[in-house]
C-alpha cells in the first residue's frame, strides 16, 4: 500500500523520469533507437516490487543498488488473470508472451479454455513470431523446462500440468523449425510424464533427429540448436553458452531466461534475485543496446514485505532459527521481513534498456509488455491475434 501511494504521486511521477534519464550518461549516448533487432527478456518468477527491493538490501545493505534498478526505463505491469485477482505463472507468462489474459493453469491458450478439460484456441506466442520471421530464439530456466512459465513460450495447453503433452511441442513448433536453444531442469518428472503418454525423451530425440541431452556439458560444440532437460540447470552458463549461439544470428534473436524468485525461503529466493541480477549485468555489458533490448520482469508479485531493519545490519536477522526449525508455516515472521506464502495481486515491476525501451512507462497491463516487444520489433500481430 505504503510503496503504491508513493509511486502514484505525482511529485514523484514528475522528478522521477527525467532524473533517472540524466542520471545515467551511458544510458543517453545509447539512446534507443526505437527498433530492435534483438531481445531478452528476463523473467524473475514471483519477482515483484517488493522482492526486488529486498534483494538490493540484502545484498548491498542499501536500497537501489542492483544492476537493473539503474535501468532508464520502468513501468508498473498488472498481472491478473480474465477472471481472479492473483495470477498464476501460466497466465502471467502467456499474458506477456501472447498479448492475451487467460485462465491461471491455461498455456498460452485464449480465455475460452477451461482447465484440465477444455483446450481453448491457442494464442500466437511472441517465440512464434520469431520463429516464423526467421529469428534465432532460445529459452533457458532454473525450473523445469516444461514448468507453466517457459511453457508458455513455446506450448499451448489447457493445463500447466500436462507436461508429456507441453514438452513434445517443442520439438513440434507450429512456426519456424521451433525453439532452437533449451536449456531447462526437470529431467526426471518430465520423463515419468512422457512415459505416461507413451513417449520418452529417446523417443522424440530420434524420431525428430534432436538430441536432448541431460547436461550442458554433453552438447557438443557443433551443435547449434541444442536442448538440455537437465536435473538442475546452471542459468548463469547456460545463458552465456546460449547468446554464443544466438548471436550468430543475422535476423536477431529472441531469448528468454527465467529465475525462480519464489521467497517461499526468503534467503533463497532473494539470493536468486541477486545472482539474476549479476548475469543481467554481465549481459548488459556484452550486448550492443543500439539494436537489443533488455526486459526485466515478472510473472506476478509474491507476498513478502520488509518492514523493518537498518542499514549495515542483516535484513533476514533470524533467518537461521527460522530454517532450522524447519518452518512450513504459512506466514514466514523474521524480525525485519514477514513473508505470506502466496503470489499476490499489485503489479510487478517492468524495467527496460535499450532499443525500443522508452516504449515501457506508466501502468499497464502485462498484455502491453507483448505489444512494446512486437512493436520494437517493428511487427504487426496477425489480425484476430489468434491462430
Ligand atoms: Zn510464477
Amino acid at each position: 500500500m505504503l510503496a503504491a501511494s508513493v509511486l502514484a504521486s505525482p511529485a514523484h511521477a514528475q522528478t522521477q523520469a527525467p532524473a533517472a534519464q540524466q542520471a545515467s550518461p551511458q544510458h543517453s549516448a545509447t539512446a534507443p533507437s526505437g527498433k530492435a533487432k534483438n531481445i531478452i527478456v528476463f523473467l524473475a518468477d514471483a519477482g515483484g516490487v517488493s522482492v526486488v527491493n529486498a534483494a538490493s538490501l540484502l545484498a548491498y545493505g542499501e536500497p537501489l543498488k542492483l544492476r537493473i534498478q539503474q535501468w532508464p526505463y520502468l513501468g508498473l505491469s498488472e498481472t491478473s488473470p480474465v477472471d481472479n485477482f492473483v495470477s498464476d505463472s501460466a497466465n502471467g507468462m502467456s499474458a506477456i508472451m501472447t498479448g492475451i489474459k487467460t485462465h491461471n493453469g491455461v498455456i498460452s491458450q485464449a480465455a475460452d479454455a477451461v482447465r484440465k478439460e477444455r483446450d481453448g484456441a491457442p494464442t500466437k506466442t511472441l517465440l512464434e513470431y520469431a520463429e516464423e520471421r526467421g529469428l534465432l530464439t532460445g529459452v533457458i530456466t532454473t525450473q523445469s523446462i516444461a514448468d507453466a512459465t517457459p511453457a508458455a513460450t513455446y506450448a499451448h495447453s489447457n493445463d500447466r500440468g500436462k507436461w508429456g503433452e507441453i514438452f513434445p511441442q517443442a520439438l513440434a513448433p507450429r512456426f519456424g523449425d521451433g525453439v532452437d536453444v533449451m536449456f531447462g531442469a526437470g529431467r526426471k518428472k518430465i520423463g515419468e510424464q512422457l512415459s505416461a503418454a507413451g513417449t520418452s525423451f529417446e523417443a522424440l530425440s530420434q524420431s525428430h533427429d534432436r538430441p536432448i541431452y541431460a547436461s550442458l556439458d554433453a552438447v557438443p560444440q557443433s551443435n547449434a540448436r541444442p536442448i538440455v532437460v537437465a536435473d538442475d540447470m546452471d542459468v548463469h552458463a547456460a545463458t552465456l553458452r546460449a547468446l554464443d549461439l544466438l548471436e550468430q544470428s543475422p535476423e536477431g534473436y529472441l531469448l528468454v531466461v527465467e529465475w525462480d524468485a519464489h521467497t517461499d525461503d526468503p534467503r533463497k529466493g532473494l539470493e536468486n534475485v541477486v545472482n539474476f541480477d549479476k548475469l543481467i549485468a554481465e549481459i548488459e555489458n556484452r550486448v550492443d543496446l543500439s539494436d537489443t533490448l533488455l526486459l526485466f520482469t515478472a510473472d506476478h508479485s509474491f507476498g513478502l514485505q520488509v518492514d523493518g531493519g537498518q542499514r549495515g545490519q542483516d535484513l533476514l536477522a533470524g533467518y537461521d532459527t527460522w530454517k532450522a526449525a524447519e518452518g512450513e508455516d504459512a506466514i514466514v515472521r523474521l524480525q525485519n521481513v514477514l513473508v505470506n506464502h502466496s503470489h499476490t495481486a499489485e503489479e510487478v515491476p517492468a524495467l527496460a534498456i535499450g532499443a525500443g525501451a522508452e516504449r515501457v512507462h506508466g501502468y499497464f497491463p502485462n498484455t502491453h509488455l507483448f505489444e512494446i516487444m512486437m512493436d520494437a520489433l517493428g511487427w504487426e500481430p496477425d489480425s484476430a491475434a489468434l491462430n
